[in-house]
């Protein structure tokens, strides 16, 4: 039989964050790394994201999803970092022992010293909805439709309505009208729109698309092939009001309702998860509950731009790398917890070790908030403030906590918005 074969480094996904994890763990000194990805190749979800947009932060220039996911392979290529495609992960034990099934290797173990998990996020399905009607053909999520159309030069249909306002139901509302369908309307059952400002004004005004804010597709009319959808306001309970019934005739439904980070091998691992964000309780490393095993990217938390992504990937590959070389010795931590109108934070533990490093706390905010201040404090002292003119829940954000405020501190911190006066 043959050997297992052993890495420092296992890394659960070839996307945005596999590959920037990649190149960060090499570049921080680690050797022997494998990349595992089921797709065909490296890229994950931005080889279908042909729109340009990206890499603004990280290159300084607009690319399109293919031509930053490139930007990251050539790297991963360049510094000669093994990856597999066709490469399924099917199970990650709590000993880091890594089960694979591949065309190459049929299903195979493989011991890692460490793991980053990298497996994305995907889309919430018409069954998570609860939306009475029939099951026809033209219901897709929109990034079913994103892939089809990008990808496979596929036109799913000419009259369309999107549900959800998410940033890539909105970005599929521009390009389903660039290939020549009607756009009739973006259905949000939020009184906001879930997606960033940008690609509101780029998508929807730009086009003369109506955001309908405050509705829901109630019902769905069509057997075989989708006939038309009804649309009907809601109150603020979401509760759809009698008498305010739109009908729409239309052959598609794009759903947009929200990302769902890819934790099945985390859960099965005994992984923490953190029920707000669907993905690993992770601490200022980015280290999960079991040692060694890391998380970055969408399958840690939704993330709405990729720079951000590839920013926090390359955070767990140093550590990773760290960790594997240093191993582990006790340090002080403090717990980050939410106060006022705060839904979650990445990570929810900060190592306070020397050379006492700056902190980054990610989150999101519950609500639509104008003239707030973002507050930082322990017990009474207050270590980090920051003046907003506006934040929003589709806007992840990201605030850093200088090295030196956390030199000394014990217990907890709490993250919280406070009205300016
Ligand atoms: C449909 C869609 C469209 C999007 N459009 C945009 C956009 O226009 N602009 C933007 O900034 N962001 C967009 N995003 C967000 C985008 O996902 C992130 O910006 C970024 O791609 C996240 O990188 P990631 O590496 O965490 O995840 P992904 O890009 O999803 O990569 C995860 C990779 O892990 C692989 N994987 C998963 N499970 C396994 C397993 N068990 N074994 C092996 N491999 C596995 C997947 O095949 C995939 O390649 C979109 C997301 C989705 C779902």
């Amino acid at each position: 039989m043959a050997e297992m074969r052993r890495f420092d480094l296992v890394i659960v996904g070839g996307g945005p964050a596999g590959m920037a994890a990649a190149v960060s763990a090499r570049e921080n000194g680690l050797e022997s790394i494998l990349i595992l990805e089921r797709d065909s190749e490296l890229g994950g979800i931005l080889n279908q994201c042909i729109h340009n947009g990206f890499g603004l932060h990280t290159f300084k220039e607009e690319l399109t999803g293919p031509e930053y996911a490139e930007r990251y392979a050539d790297k991963v290529r360049e510094l000669g970092i093994p990856y597999e495609t066709g490469a399924m992960v099917l199970d990650i034990a709590e000993d880091k022992t890594v089960t694979v099934l591949s065309a190459a290797h049929g299903v195979e173990q493989i011991a890692a010293k460490s793991v980053i998990l990298a497996m994305g996020c995907r889309e919430r399905p018409r069954g998570a909805l609860n939306i009475a009607g029939f099951r026809p053909q033209g219901v897709y999520t929109a990034g079913t439709a994103q892939k089809l159309v990008n990808c496979e030069g596929v036109s799913v249909g000419k009259e369309v309505v999107i549900l959800g306002s998410g940033d890539i139901g909105l970005i599929m509302a521009r390009r389903m009208t660039l290939e020549g369908a009607h756009v009739a309307a973006v259905v949000e059952l939020m009184p906001y729109s879930s997606g960033l400002k940008r690609n509101i004004v780029q998508c929807l005004d730009d086009y003369g698309i109506p955001l309908m804010l405050s509705h829901t597709v109630v019902d769905i009319k069509g057997k075989e092939r989708l006939e038309g959808v009804t649309v009907a306001a809601v109150d603020n309970t979401n509760t759809p009001i009698a008498g305010t019934e739109q009908y729409f005739p239309c052959d598609t439904l794009l759903l947009s309702c929200g990302l769902i980070p890819e934790n099945e091998l985390s859960k099965n691992c005994g992984i923490a998860l953190d029920p707000r964000t669907n993905g690993a309780v992770v601490d200022s490393r980015l280290e999960t509950s079991i040692e060694g095993v890391f998380a970055c990217g969408n399958v840690l938390h939704v993330h709405d731009l990729v720079d951000f992504v590839s920013q926090e990937a390359s955070t767990a590959g140093a550590e990773a790398a760290f960790y594997v070389k240093n191993g582990r010795t006790p340090d002080e931590t403090i717990d980050v917890t939410v106060g006022n109108c705060v839904r979650y934070t990445v990570p929810s533990r900060i190592h306070i070790t020397e050379p006492f490093p700056d902190a980054h706390i990610r989150f999101r905010v519950t609500g639509v908030f104008r003239n707030t201040s973002i507050i930082v404090r322990s017990g009474e002292a207050e270590i980090f403030r920051k003046k907003n003119r506006i934040l929003v829940p589709s806007e992840m954000l990201d605030i850093v906590i200088k090295g030196d405020k956390l030199k000394g501190l014990s217990g907890e911190i709490n993250v919280s918005l406070e009205e300016e006066v």
